[in-house]
């Protein structure tokens, strides 16, 4: 009998899985955004939403008082955020939740702090903002990380590939008009600086797509997986003077 050929997801799911991020980010540029906000110790409820494996959601959890919620799609990577937040003692207070970042399990006006790192262009940037500020309480803050323009040059190049991932990338002005559009009042935004990509998350990534290569020796569905994620590393090195993750921090209005 043939075995199952794994499909685009299931190959997304099994190469990041084991990774301690799955996206562009690093501790620093997290302790960086959290600095916005204020006396953390007013921060009972936040929630983590596309949370993966949950790296900043355990960071956050190391800078807060209160309960942080891990939300994301894959129950595989919630596990992994479950089983970590267990071995560091936290998980009285760290929870991960399957769901969708479109279909929230919170209480209307019920969180002081929603976090979002590489997840939130999934759902749209101005429709995500729009509909997690109910459930914030008001003085409530957003954080989150977006792929954005960095120039008023948009190589047609990679205009695509994030239109064929499902996204599209705004200008950093842009977005912070959105941002205040939907009733948050701007705080501060900054992009992540390369090793944010490269050292945190390309080169780690990339040790997982061997992996998968040796296990599914001349499969083709792996190998053009494995060639989308280099392609995107080679755009990435090539064009990223004109793109890259932007924080964005908002407070409700
Ligand atoms: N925040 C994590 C990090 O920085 O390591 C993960 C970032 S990864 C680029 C994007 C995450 O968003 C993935 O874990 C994916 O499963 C999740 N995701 C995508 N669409 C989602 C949705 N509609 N609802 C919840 N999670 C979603």
């Amino acid at each position: 009998m043939e075995s199952k050929q794994p499909s685009p997801i299931d190959l997304l799911v099994e190469a990041h899985a084991g990774l301690e991020r799955q996206g562009p980010g690093c501790a620093k540029e997290t302790g960086r955004a959290l600095a916005f906000l204020g006396d953390l110790d007013l921060i009972a409820n936040a929630a983590d939403l596309g949370c993966g494996t949950g790296a900043q959601t355990l960071l956050l959890a190391q800078h807060l008082k209160g309960s942080v919620v891990g939300l994301d799609l894959f129950p595989a990577f919630v596990d992994v955020l479950n089983g970590r937040a267990r071995e560091q003692g936290v998980a009285d207070r760290v929870r991960g939740v399957v769901g969708s970042m479109d279909d929230l399990p919170f209480q209307r006006e019920s969180l002081d702090l929603i976090w979002s790192e590489g997840a939130i262009d999934n759902i749209g940037f101005e429709r995500g903002l729009a509909y997690w500020h109910g459930f914030l309480k008001q003085g409530g803050y957003v954080a989150v990380t977006c792929p954005s323009w960095l120039t008023d040059e948009h190589p047609a190049v990679i205009e695509r590939f994030w239109a064929d991932a499902g996204s599209r990338l705004d200008s950093v002005a842009y977005n912070i008009e959105a941002l205040q559009r939907c009733g948050y009042q701007f705080v501060a935004a900054f992009a992540l600086p390369e090793t944010c990509w490269t050292d945190e998350y390309f080169t780690p990534r990339e040790a997982a797509l061997e992996g998968l290569l040796r296990k599914y020796p001349g499969n083709e569905i792996v190998e053009a997986f494995v060639a989308d994620n280099r392609h995107e590393v080679e755009l990435y090195l090539e064009y990223q003077q004109h793109y890259g993750y932007v924080f964005y921090l908002g407070r409700k209005r």
